[in-house]
């Protein structure tokens, strides 16, 4: 696969040029990458006239038919899995193992789906009438993409809502348009032309697409600021959405674990992609019996383990952070431990020589509850540590702010833990784990982490409406 170049835009099978073009910027270099395409109004216009005329066949096919294009384009991912994975490490800036993990991942997602499927439902059956619960699918689906996962997390909403029959336009972050362009490419051979479009633009492709009155549905995966404006935009044509939103994850640490085997998961989970994944360990609650013993373990191990470096580097775990906008979010964060008076327990460096966004992993020590770094989400690699005591009070504290996406409890005692797992309004909670997903299980956010789920069966009637059929099975004229 060719990843120099970026002939057009995707739409109806075949590359559209536009008149201007734009690049993103490799954030572990500050060096330009290639142009790509600024799609117009006027491409939007045209990409959802396509999507409506092939949704009229598209949305006809059978779950056998679907569910072989969705399977060829896994094989096809697979095959340019290496190529792909680069292209995702000098775009996003995660390291290259990680970028290859979010292929595989994806490429696993994709065979899932395929063999999901959302079946009738008989909800009455009598001599008289059969009444039968059934899924149809919305239409064109706009799917807008996060730089910081922008395969799985753009793909994750294609697959699900192909499978149930509807077209998909993909819009990218301007900040990561590379791999969706790439792999878009790669769908045009496997899918019918206007079945799955990709456009990549500048920042009002994204309102443009909301408000399209030729969308039926809106499928976003970003910040919480952003989603209350798409929520907005859709709300004018009354356009379905799923939102996945900001979270601002608790792992909360009992006083029964093993500190040696538990820390290096609990470490890596609060510093992968730089901090930059929206289900991190974001505000570790430390049972105060094991404080001091945990903190300076965590130290250790990341001090030790938790190399920051370029993404083609060996070993490194903590790549730049993806832009310079969130670069300087990050930075103005770190200037905050001297103002606040913040401990910390590792100092943590912002590069400023370096051309490229790199900022190694901070750990701030009991901080106040009410700081910035507690209830703002960072994306980035800088995670604050705090006691706590009883387990009534943490969940109070796990539960405060407006967030909700993920949480996880860590203990030896899977009865003590279930009961405060099931105590925390969040849409995933783990027990001895953070951060697990799966194509078959529901992934969503409460509270202002996001509204409807992605994935698992409850993700693909997301796609759908529901109709009910009524079948009376006599004639009554
Ligand atoms: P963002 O909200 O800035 O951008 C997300 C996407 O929305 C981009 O494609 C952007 O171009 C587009 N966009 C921006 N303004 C828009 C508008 N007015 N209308 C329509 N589209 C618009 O988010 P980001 O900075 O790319 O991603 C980071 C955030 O996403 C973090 O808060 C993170 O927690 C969250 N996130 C959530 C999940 C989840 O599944 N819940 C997953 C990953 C990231």
């Amino acid at each position: 696969m060719d990843i120099t170049t970026y002939p057009g835009n995707i739409i109806n099978g075949e590359f559209v040029p536009t008149p201007t073009t734009r690049h993103s910027i490799d954030p572990a270099t500050g060096e330009p990458l290639y142009e790509v395409p600024v799609a117009r109004k006027e491409d939007l216009d045209a990409a959802v006239g396509h999507a409506r005329t092939a949704f009229k066949t598209w949305g006809k096919t059978t779950h056998a038919e679907r569910a072989k294009l969705v399977s060829a384009f896994a094989d096809a991912m697979e095959a340019n899995l290496d190529s792909i994975a680069k292209l995702q490490t000098m775009e996003q800036g995660k390291p290259l193992g990680l970028a290859e993990t979010e292929v595989k991942m994806t490429v696993q997602w994709f065979r899932t789906f395929a063999t999901m499927e959302l079946s009738d439902e008989v909800l009455d059956d009598t001599e008289e009438r059969t009444i039968y619960s059934t899924r149809v699918p919305l239409g064109v689906v706009g799917a807008i993409v996060p730089w910081n996962w922008p395969i799985l997390l753009g793909f994750g909403k294609v697959g699900p809502a192909l499978m149930t029959g509807n077209t998909v336009i993909m819009k990218p972050s301007p900040y990561t348009p590379y791999c969706n362009l790439k792999l878009g490419e790669l769908a045009m051979s496997i899918f019918p032309p206007g079945v799955f479009q990709v456009l990549s633009g500048d920042d009002n492709l994204g309102p443009w697409v909301t408000e399209h009155p030729g969308i039926n549905m809106i499928s976003f995966t970003g910040s919480i600021a952003t989603g209350k404006r798409v929520a907005a935009s859709c709300a004018k044509t009354l356009k379905r959405y799923v939102l996945e939103l900001g979270g601002n994850d608790a792992a909360i640490v009992c006083d029964d674990v093993d500190i040696e085997k538990c820390l290096p998961k609990i470490a890596t989970l609060a510093f992968l992609n730089s901090g930059q994944i929206c289900m991190l360990a974001k505000r570790i609650y430390v049972h105060e019996k094991i404080y001091d013993k945990f903190r300076d373990a965590m130290v250790e191990f990341t001090k030790n383990n938790v190399k920051t470096g370029g993404g083609f580097e060996p070993d490194v775990m903590v790549g730049p952070v993806q832009n310079k906008m969130q670069f300087e979010l990050v930075k103005e964060l770190y200037a905050q431990i001297e103002k606040c008076g913040w401990k910390a327990a590792l100092e943590g460096k912002v590069r400023e020589t370096s051309k490229g966004y790199f900022i190694e992993p901070a750990i701030i020590d009991n901080p106040p509850e009410d700081s910035r770094i507690v209830v703002e989400e960072p994306f980035g690699p800088i995670v604050p540590l705090m006691k706590w005591s009883s387990d009534e009070e943490v969940i109070d504290r796990a539960n405060a702010l407006e967030t909700g996406l993920g949480a996880s409890v860590w203990s030896k005692d899977l009865v003590r833990a279930e009961k405060m797992a099931r105590q925390i309004n969040a849409g995933s909670v783990w027990v001895n784990s953070h951060f697990d997903v799966a194509p078959n299980v529901p992934f969503g956010g409460h509270k202002e982490s996001g509204v409807g789920v992605e994935w698992g069966i409850e993700g693909f009637k997301q796609f759908t409406n529901s109709r009910s059929v009524w079948v009376w099975k006599k004639v009554f004229n």
